[in-house]
């Protein structure tokens, strides 16, 4: 499987873009505490529109406790490892991990470090992977996958970029959601089969996070010397997971609150409005009395979160509303005709 993916991954390093967002900035070596007992550091990250992850870590006299600690992999393990020691820690120090949702940049390497370390995993009480890991790899596996997979995503972030048939396995290979027709019956595009292909990698690299302390809205974790609450703040992904500090008004954000992007909101929870459920809560984290400083999941640390809220929010007013007089010009139409009207070409598909 792996030989056979090498041949068709590309040798030469994935292709460059160019950064126009703060969330794009590749993971600098520094370790910064953004707020008392706080500290951040950035991993590597290899998805489109995206060059590192915040792993912050919450230090305490009993150690650290480490949230989101990125994708999984040789390369983010052993900037991991390099981070932690430059925070003057090691990984008996870590007794904690939270995860504040289930997409691999940020939950990827929780199964390690716990394995590693013994620590807690808390993550709100729906998070749900959707798989179980594959057998663990060898060293040379895991890089030739990581590989592969890295070399996919940077070719889906560039713009205008059409990927070769053949730069693909079958599509019986691409097994999974993305391998079947759309919801509205066409067949998938090849962009949306490469998701499959670096998803099913993601897959074989990581080891199955098992959380130990799952959170309900409202619920108290105390980490930092700190009595943070969850917030549970579904849209992004059913299962998200912010943490409030009532205190200082820090807010552990993830990807709920993004300082210059606005995170996908996904429409794969059947039977679930993850657009509302998504405004409803971003309104819920504006109205935290007293936040203060958003600590995200990318980009860098911000102040005025009920700010940014009020931007976003703008933002899916403004995109519905082109979505409604769209929907009116054109009377009964597929998505695939909505889609044009609403997206630049180079988003077709
Ligand atoms: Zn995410």
């Amino acid at each position: 499987m792996t030989e056979r993916h090498s041949e068709t991954a590309p040798a030469s390093p994935p292709p460059r873009r160019r950064i126009t967002r703060q969330e794009q900035e590749p993971a600098s070596g520094e370790v910064t505490e953004v707020t008392p007992g706080v500290l951040r550091m950035q991993l590597p990250i290899w998805m489109p529109g995206l060059g590192h992850v915040n792993m912050y870590g919450l230090v305490d006299d009993r150690g650290v406790a480490l949230v989101d600690p990125g994708l999984p992999g040789p390369r983010s393990w052993s900037t991991l490892k390099r981070r932690l020691r430059s925070a003057g820690f090691e990984f008996r120090h870590v007794h904690t991990v939270v995860v504040t949702h289930s997409h691999p940049d940020h939950y990827g390497a929780a199964g390690h470090v716990v394995k590693k370390t013994g620590a807690r995993l808390v993550t709100h009480c729906a998070f749900e992977t959707f798989a179980e890991a594959s057998p663990p790899l060898g060293p040379s596996e895991a890089a030739d996958a990581e590989r592969e997979a890295a070399a996919l995503a940077a070719l889906l972030g560039v713009e205008n970029d059409v990927p070769p048939e053949d730069f693909l396995p079958s599509s019986g290979a691409a097994a999974g959601p993305f391998s079947n027709p759309t919801p509205w019956g066409e067949a998938q595009s090849n962009r949306w089969r490469m998701r499959g292909v670096i998803l099913r990698a993601f897959r074989r690299l990581f080891i199955a996070p098992r959380p130990t302390h799952r959170v309900r809205n409202d619920d108290v974790v105390t980490l930092a010397g700190r009595e943070w609450r969850a917030v549970y703040t579904p849209g992004h992904t059913p299962d998200h997971l912010c943490l409030f500090d009532p205190d200082s008004g820090a807010l552990l954000s993830g990807d709920h609150v993004l300082p210059t992007i606005t995170p996908h909101i996904s429409g794969m929870a059947e039977g679930f409005d993850t657009l509302g459920a998504y405004l409803a809560t971003l309104d819920h984290v504006a109205k935290l009395p007293d936040v203060g400083v958003g600590l995200p999941a990318h980009g860098h640390p911000f102040d005025d979160v009920p700010g940014r809220v009020a931007d976003i929010t703008a933002h899916h007013v403004e995109r519905m509303e082109k979505l409604a007089a769209a929907g009116e010009a054109l009377g009964p139409a597929t998505v695939r005709s909505l889609s044009r009207e609403l997206f630049p070409e180079r988003h077709w598909g």
